[in-house]
């Protein structure tokens, strides 16, 4: 067994890139037996009825059959219900974690490494798919009350030159909007040297959009996401911009990346909009709850979130998630993660019982 072991690790040495054998592996910690508030999923299912009627839908579905190469339906009920705007369509990826990958592959450039830039702390994929795309990734760290710092932002932009720019609106894994002016000065600097990329991953809780924008800035692209709207398990994510850029990025996009089942699914989601809109809105007055109690709580710093999850800081975060842990709530130390996070912590808002069950874990280990 022993010079198998070595036969492999010459082997992985001779082919697997220094950077990706330098990556660590992405951590999803086993949440079985837990209630799980670290990856901003909506806790509540489709009414019964729909579910059953989406098996029949799913049953009936051509498993035998490559799905239809250019999703024509898929994509009219995206841009129809989702306020695509007229002559805008959409490009569909694998979650939208397969379309940052897809943008990265399509920037990073041979002759000369590309640069792909984003305020941070940062959703970080943004800077992973950069790496694996072979781009070079520049953070420009946020202030301390989580704002962009614009003069910061724009001498990064002019500095480095970058290909692609993400603005997570709202931020991950701050859970600000970033001001909207500040956003429209970084697109207008770019103008024709780079992309900037709006990911409205929380679009369905934040109620603010870019995808409007669209046709004033040919350099704008908007991103979304089924995932948080309570679809995360089916991975689709959509994105709009200009035709020709969508053209281009289409080229580097796998054929038949979206597969029936979630096809399937997601158009008749569009089909139910209003039931996953009306969860959202639960969630968002269960979000306004959280936050009053949290902050009434000694020595707890709430920060304003417009997503469905809420950034805090507590006396002693590692203190904090190790009694919730104990206490069967699995949350997000984001302490380790960027300076401006010190003792910050991160929680998924969910149902009105399991907000009181991190509420009241989190009271004892203050
Ligand atoms: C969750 C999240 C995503 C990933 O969404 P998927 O479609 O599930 O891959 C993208 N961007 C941000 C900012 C997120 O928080």
């Amino acid at each position: 067994m022993t010079s198998s072991v070595t036969a492999i690790d010459k082997l992985i040495a001779n082919t697997i890139r220094q950077d990706v054998r330098d990556t660590a592996t992405y951590f999803v910690p086993d949440a079985s037996g837990y209630i799980k508030l670290d990856a901003m999923e909506n806790p509540y299912e489709l009414p019964d009825a729909l579910r059953a009627e989406l098996g029949q839908r799913l049953a009936d579905a051509a498993l035998n059959r490559y799905p239809p190469p250019s999703y024509t339906t898929l994509k009219g009920k995206i841009c129809a219900g989702l306020g695509v705007p007229g002559g805008y369509d959409v490009l569909l990826g694998n979650g939208s974690d397969e379309l940052i990958s897809i943008m990265a592959t399509a920037v990073a450039r041979q002759d000369k490494r590309a640069v792909v830039m984003a305020p941070t702390p940062a959703f970080v994929m943004f800077a992973r798919s950069a790496g694996f795309a072979g781009a070079d990734f520049v953070g420009v760290p946020v202030k301390a009350d989580f704002s962009l710092d614009l003069p910061a932002m724009l001498a990064a932009i002019a500095q480095h030159k970058p290909s692609l720019v993400f603005l997570a609106y709202p931020n991950n894994p701050t859970g600000n909007l970033f001001d909207a002016g500040d956003m429209e000065a970084i697109i207008s600097a770019l103008g024709e040297t780079g992309i900037v990329v709006v990911d409205e991953a929380y679009q369905p809780f934040a109620k603010k959009s870019f995808m409007g924008r669209l046709p004033a800035f040919p350099n704008l692209v908007v991103m979304r996401t089924l995932s948080k709207l309570g679809l995360a398990g089916i991975r689709l994510g959509y994105l709009s911009g200009d035709p020709k850029l969508l053209e281009q990025f289409e080229k580097v996009r796998p054929p038949y990346n979206v597969n029936v089942l979630t096809q399937v699914a997601a158009e008749f989601a569009l089909d139910h909009l209003d039931v996953l809109d009306r969860q959202a809105e639960m969630l968002n007055a269960e979000r306004a709850r959280l936050a009053a109690e949290l902050a009434a709580l000694p020595g707890v710093e709430v920060f304003p979130s417009a997503a469905n999850f809420i950034s805090l800081r507590v006396p002693d975060a590692d203190r904090a998630c190790s009694k919730l842990r104990d206490e069967k709530v699995l949350i997000k130390n984001l302490s380790k993660m960027d300076k401006v996070l010190a003792n910050c912590i991160r929680v998924t808002v969910s149902t009105p019982e399991e907000n009181t069950a991190f509420l009241n874990a989190l009271k004892a280990s203050l």
